[in-house]
């Protein structure tokens, strides 16, 4: 009865989980005989932007993703090589039915998918693919002259009252691959799961949040339960567990979008407050940058390579490297920007507000294009991800959309408004953990205490690059 089930793929790339799966959902419709893929493809391993957090992260979840396959009856499969190749010869091998697998707004994603798709429907393979990992698709929150948004505050108008899914059930039952298909699928070169070694990586600080939907379907839990009543205050405090450090599950969808939303419309409809009902709803704003990036850069993909403003085009950065690799290295000589890039460096996370704060000073202050950031950061990043990454880094740069005002960011006043004891700072940077609070807070360490302790003097002054920049940037708006 099995073999007479039509036989399905569903390739797994950034939706490494069973439940609330709108695509292995629809599949399972179809079908019981539905076995699980996942390409490791070169082109997205070999290349300078690959974190070894990330790796790791991402084998973490695919672990138990094979497990869960498993204990449903069926199996994940794994491949070397590029999907264009690699996949498409084992759809084609094993004659199966369909091959399904969720929509992405990438650029490369979508060229690789829109190839992938025309080699399997020559060969008479269906493909049907859904939209996962967004609560709306681009084509659903456009302006009322039917245009996409390029402007935060009306999006969110529009996409907070777009009707949203709830969670879809988990898989159950499915049905694997006859003993012939399984030597089928070995001689077409199926690989065991690599280890993170063999990947060529080596990562072995651990996790914000431990890799797989199990763990991050308890951190919903826990977030829901605790931290998210206070969320509006306690989310700009980097010393705080303010935040749900859900970030790498939801870039590799080891949660469902809709089961997030879903547990921040219950926990507002449970709240007695109108306080803790704004605080869910700051958080839901969140959620909507996400989404806000995507659909950015679904619609326009050459944010991937450059400025959204033409006056950034050939805005003359000054790209010291030597100011950059001190900056890489949490060696300014500015406290919350060291803790806040070692923290990068040792846990592969960072917070939103150091982020920012970090990705000011680099841009403003080190006046260094945003591109080399941006690198950075999926360098190191566990939850490094196109869209959010590249909408964080031109915000920050002012080189995005919602450019007003010209932000600039004082590492001073920041610090004393969401570090005012130093604690996120001592933390991080152990040579300044004897100091007070307020050397830690404003900087004001003397020459001879910074030798003393080995920190570095700081490597550029704050009031003096702010200007500069500022006299960049009225030039390049002058010549626009
Ligand atoms: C320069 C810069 C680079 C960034 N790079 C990334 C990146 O590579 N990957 C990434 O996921 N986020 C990135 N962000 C956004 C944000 O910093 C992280 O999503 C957030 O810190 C994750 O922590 P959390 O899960 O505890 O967030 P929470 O505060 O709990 O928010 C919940 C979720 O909402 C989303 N979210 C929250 N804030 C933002 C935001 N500003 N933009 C987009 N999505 C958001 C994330 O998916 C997050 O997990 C970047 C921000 C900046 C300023």
């Amino acid at each position: 009865m099995s073999d007479s089930s039509p036989l399905i793929l569903c390739w797994h790339r950034r939706d490494l989980r069973f439940s609330d799966h709108r695509t292995l959902h629809a599949a399972r419709q179809i079908s019981p005989r539905i076995v699980g893929v996942f390409c490791f493809d070169p082109a997205l391993l070999n290349n300078q932007e690959v974190a070894p957090a990330r790796v790791a992260y991402l084998i973490g979840c695919l672990a138990e993703l094979a497990a869960k396959y498993q204990a449903q009856g069926s199996r994940l499969l794994f491949l070397q090589g590029t999907p264009q190749t690699a996949l498409v010869d084992l759809a084609k091998a094993l004659k199966v039915d369909q091959v399904f697998w969720s929509a992405d707004v990438e650029p490369y994603a979508q060229e690789r998918d829109r190839t992938v798709a025309a080699a399997l429907e020559a060969a008479q393979i269906t493909v049907q693919t859904r939209w996962d990992q967004l609560l709306c698709t681009p084509a659903q929150v456009q302006t009322q002259s039917g245009t996409p948004y390029t402007v935060f505050s009306p999006f969110w108008k529009n996409w907070r009252e777009q009707p949203k899914a709830a969670p879809y059930p988990p898989v159950t039952d499915l049905q694997g691959l006859t003993e012939e298909e399984r030597a089928i699928a070995a001689a077409q070169g199926t690989i065991p799961l690599p280890t993170v070694a063999d990947l060529g990586f080596d990562w072995h600080n651990g996790f914000v949040l431990e890799p797989g939907e199990d763990a991050a379907s308890q951190r919903l839990g826990a977030f829901c339960d605790r931290a998210l009543s206070q969320y509006a205050e306690d989310r700009n405090h980097p010393s705080r567990f303010g935040t749900s450090q859900l970030s790498p599950a939801l870039k590799f969808g080891a949660i469902g979008i809709r089961t997030v939303w879903q547990a921040a419309h219950l926990t507002a409809a449970g709240a007695n407050s109108d306080e803790l009902r704004q605080n869910i709803e700051t958080w839901q704003q969140e959620l909507a940058w996400r989404e806000f990036y995507q659909h950015a850069l679904y619609h326009f993909p050459a944010l991937a390579e450059g400025p959204y403003r033409p006056i950034f085009q050939d805005f003359p950065w000054e790209n010291d490297p030597d100011l950059f690799t001190a900056w890489c290295e949490g060696r300014t000589g500015y406290p919350i920007i060291d803790a806040a890039m070692r923290e990068l460096n040792q846990t592969g996370w960072m917070h939103n507000r150091c982020r920012m704060i970090v990705a000011s000073f680099l841009t403003k202050d080190l006046i260094i294009d945003w591109r080399w950031g941006e690198r950075y950061f999926m360098q190191r990043l566990v939850d490094g991800d196109l869209a959010s990454n590249n909408g964080g880094w031109q915000w920050s740069a002012s080189s995005g959309m919602d450019p007003r005002p010209l932000r600039i960011f004082n590492p001073k006043t920041q610090t004393q408004k969401f570090d005012p004891e130093g604690e996120y700072i001592r933390e991080w940077v152990e040579e300044l953990r004897s100091l007070d609070p307020e050397p830690l807070v404003t900087g004001k360490i003397t020459p001879l205490e910074r030798q003393a302790l080995g920190y570095p003097e700081p490597i550029v002054d704050h009031y003096v690059r702010q200007q500069r920049f500022k006299d960049l940037y009225n030039a390049a708006k002058l010549r626009s």
